[in-house]
């Protein structure tokens, strides 16, 4: 147990784990080879209710904190799921954070009771080909159309899991950059049906993760009924910014289950393969970086924990948060890259799994913010140096 954790924090890291565990990596093998969706996986968290965690218990879910949905990511991704297991559930876990916090009541009994139960997959609308991480620069454009409503034409690009929700929260402009005082102000905020006749979602072909799509989004007038705006008009920006130091706490620990789950597969082949008459793992130049790695994961473990206490108790942190996703995704990373020296040749093999990892982990020193606006945050916000862009 973690020192800093309570009992019943602890259970539900063993109950998700246990669960977790039925699905083994050849389960995930498979399903990343074929490109295929987790159902089974994503209804057996259904199911046991751990979908709900963040939803008020008024709306069917249990209504605990960060650190409990963190626990429950970081064991589902440490159980070999990795990133696959992991963002097949993401959106459910927290997505609906804005929703849960800015949305209408009758939005909120409309779709959380349906996020918790697994029934209602819901996507996430933000990144634009020509806006990149500078979001104010979005282009997606959601224009009132006379009747209450609006009317949506734009791109998206990199949209995970379009393929299978019904709907998506969805990052427009209302007013244009150029006629805001602020480039914040002007941004609006929807959860509105992905209607196919006119969302045009094609697939993108890519690294990892490969059982949970992205996709590029083409909406050409998407009609949007003003009960689906999220809050108030204009003031999307600020909504997104609420729930980014959770966000970049969920992320961070799905990057230290990857690196857990790494370094387990690379500790049993280091005891299993025998070259040279003896096991490799007896080799200091195995050895000694996989011990490296498992030290950076412990520490960053520290960071991403004391993260979530903070925000769970409505304290800063900023700070924790940035510093939390930054040192797990490099952490993750060089765990999976020791693991795959580890392994040799087979290392590269996909019967072995590290590979997938390695390629998993490279994700989130990208996304859903880079490293370096990580360092352009703390450089800026705790440190007190300038802006540097
Ligand atoms: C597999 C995958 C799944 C994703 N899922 C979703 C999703 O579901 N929904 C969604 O909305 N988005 C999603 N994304 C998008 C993701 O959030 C973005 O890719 C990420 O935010 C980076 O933006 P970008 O790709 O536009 O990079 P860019 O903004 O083009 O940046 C390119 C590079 O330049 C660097 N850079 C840019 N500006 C600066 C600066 N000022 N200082 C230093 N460095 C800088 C960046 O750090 C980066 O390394 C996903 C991406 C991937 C790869």
């Amino acid at each position: 147990m973690d020192f800093e954790l309570t009992e019943d924090q602890d259970t539900i890291r063993r109950a998700v784990a246990e669960l977790a565990a039925s699905f083994d990596e050849e389960y995930w093998l498979e399903k990343d080879s074929a490109h295929e969706f987790p159902w089974e996986f994503y209804k057996a968290f259904a199911d046991a209710g751990w979908l709900g965690v963040c939803v008020p218990e008024e709306y069917g879910g249990s209504g605990l904190g960060i650190l409990e949905a963190s626990l429950i990511l970081e064991e589902v991704s440490a159980s070999g799921a990795g990133m696959n297991g992991a963002s097949c559930m993401h959106m459910s876990i927290f997505g609906m954070h804005p929703v849960i916090v800015h949305g209408s009541e009758e939005l909120k009994a409309a779709t959380l009771p349906r996020v918790v139960n697994g029934d209602l997959h819901v996507c996430f609308g933000v990144t634009e080909p020509d806006a990149g991480l500078d979001t104010t620069r979005i282009k997606t454009f959601a224009k009132r159309n006379g009747d209450g409503g609006y009317v949506v034409n734009g791109r998206k690009v990199w949209i995970s899991k379009a393929l299978e929700s019904e709907k998506i929260l969805l990052l427009t402009r209302t007013t244009k950059l150029e006629d805001c005082q602020k480039k914040t102000d002007g941004i609006t905020l929807f959860l509105t049906d992905l209607d196919r006749a006119h969302v045009d979602i094609r697939p993108i072909p890519k690294m990892g993760r490969e059982a949970v799509d992205s996709n590029e989004l083409f909406i050409d007038g998407l009609e949007v009924p003003e009960s689906d705006r999220v809050g108030e008009e204009g003031k999307g920006f600020k909504y997104l910014l609420d729930g980014l130091n959770p966000e970049r706490v969920l992320i961070a620990v799905e990057a230290l289950g990857l690196g857990r789950a790494a370094i387990r597969r690379a500790v049993q082949y280091g005891k299993d393969r025998v070259v040279f008459g003896r096991p490799i793992g007896m080799n200091q130049g195995l050895q000694f970086p996989l011990a490296d790695a498992q030290m950076k994961l412990d520490a960053a473990t520290l960071m991403v924990r004391k993260a979530a206490w903070l925000y769970d108790r409505g304290l800063p942190c900023g700070r924790e948060a940035n510093s939390a996703k930054y040192l797990c995704a490099e952490a993750g990373f060089e765990a999976a890259d020791r693991a795959v020296q580890m392994h040799g040749g087979m290392g590269y093999a996909r019967e072995y799994h590290v590979e997938r990892y390695f390629r998993e982990s490279r994700l989130l020193r990208i996304a859903p913010i880079s490293q370096e606006m990580v360092l352009n945050y703390v450089g800026e916000h705790v440190l007190g140096l300038p802006r540097s862009y």
